[in-house]
Protein backbone atom coordinates (compact mmCIF):
# COMPACT_ATOMS: atom_id res chain seq x y z
CA UNK A 1 0.00 0.00 0.00
CA UNK A 2 1.75 3.00 -0.86
CA UNK A 3 0.38 6.42 1.60
CA UNK A 4 1.19 9.85 0.55
CA UNK A 5 1.38 12.27 3.25
CA UNK A 6 -1.88 14.16 1.79
CA UNK A 7 -3.13 10.84 1.52
CA UNK A 8 -2.51 10.02 5.55
CA UNK A 9 -3.17 13.42 6.38
CA UNK A 10 -6.38 12.71 5.05
CA UNK A 11 -7.38 9.31 6.43
CA UNK A 12 -6.63 11.02 10.25
CA UNK A 13 -8.70 13.85 9.69
CA UNK A 14 -11.52 11.20 8.63
CA UNK A 15 -11.05 9.27 11.45
CA UNK A 16 -10.64 12.38 13.73
CA UNK A 17 -13.80 13.86 12.36
CA UNK A 18 -16.07 11.20 12.10
CA UNK A 19 -19.76 12.29 13.43
CA UNK A 20 -22.64 9.77 14.15
CA UNK A 21 -25.09 11.85 12.13
CA UNK A 22 -22.43 11.38 9.13
CA UNK A 23 -23.17 9.97 5.75
CA UNK A 24 -21.90 6.61 3.86
CA UNK A 25 -21.22 6.83 0.34
CA UNK A 26 -24.06 5.12 -0.97
CA UNK A 27 -26.39 7.82 0.67
CA UNK A 28 -24.38 10.38 -0.69
CA UNK A 29 -23.94 9.30 -4.35
CA UNK A 30 -27.64 9.16 -4.03
CA UNK A 31 -28.25 12.40 -3.31
CA UNK A 32 -24.87 13.66 -5.76
CA UNK A 33 -27.27 14.34 -8.90
CA UNK A 34 -29.25 16.87 -6.38
CA UNK A 35 -26.62 18.96 -4.88
CA UNK A 36 -24.89 19.17 -8.09
CA UNK A 37 -28.18 20.84 -9.48
CA UNK A 38 -28.35 23.02 -6.85
CA UNK A 39 -24.83 24.13 -7.33
CA UNK A 40 -25.35 25.02 -11.17
CA UNK A 41 -28.40 26.80 -10.25
CA UNK A 42 -26.49 29.14 -8.10
CA UNK A 43 -28.45 27.93 -4.97
CA UNK A 44 -26.58 27.42 -1.23
CA UNK A 45 -25.96 23.35 -1.73
CA UNK A 46 -23.84 23.25 1.10
CA UNK A 47 -26.41 25.22 3.00
CA UNK A 48 -29.29 23.01 1.81
CA UNK A 49 -27.42 19.60 1.98
CA UNK A 50 -24.80 20.11 4.52
CA UNK A 51 -24.78 16.35 5.46
CA UNK A 52 -23.15 15.90 1.47
CA UNK A 53 -21.13 19.05 2.01
CA UNK A 54 -19.69 16.86 4.71
CA UNK A 55 -18.93 13.91 3.26
CA UNK A 56 -17.38 15.20 0.57
CA UNK A 57 -15.12 17.11 2.38
CA UNK A 58 -13.97 13.83 4.09
CA UNK A 59 -14.33 10.94 1.10
CA UNK A 60 -12.10 11.81 -1.74
CA UNK A 61 -13.66 9.28 -4.22
CA UNK A 62 -17.35 11.18 -3.45
CA UNK A 63 -15.77 14.26 -3.98
CA UNK A 64 -13.95 13.27 -7.65
CA UNK A 65 -17.23 11.48 -8.46
CA UNK A 66 -18.49 15.13 -7.78
CA UNK A 67 -16.49 17.04 -9.74
CA UNK A 68 -16.63 14.74 -12.32
CA UNK A 69 -20.89 15.21 -12.49
CA UNK A 70 -20.47 18.99 -12.22
CA UNK A 71 -18.03 18.98 -14.98
CA UNK A 72 -20.01 16.87 -17.21
CA UNK A 73 -22.99 19.14 -16.41
CA UNK A 74 -21.64 22.56 -17.05
CA UNK A 75 -20.06 21.15 -20.42
CA UNK A 76 -24.00 20.29 -21.43
CA UNK A 77 -25.49 23.72 -19.81
ZN1 LIG B 1 -17.87 8.70 -0.10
Amino acid sequence: MNLEPAALKQMVRVVLSTRPDEIGCDECLDQLDRFVEMKLAGKDAAKAMPLVQDHLDRCRDCREEFEALLEALRALS
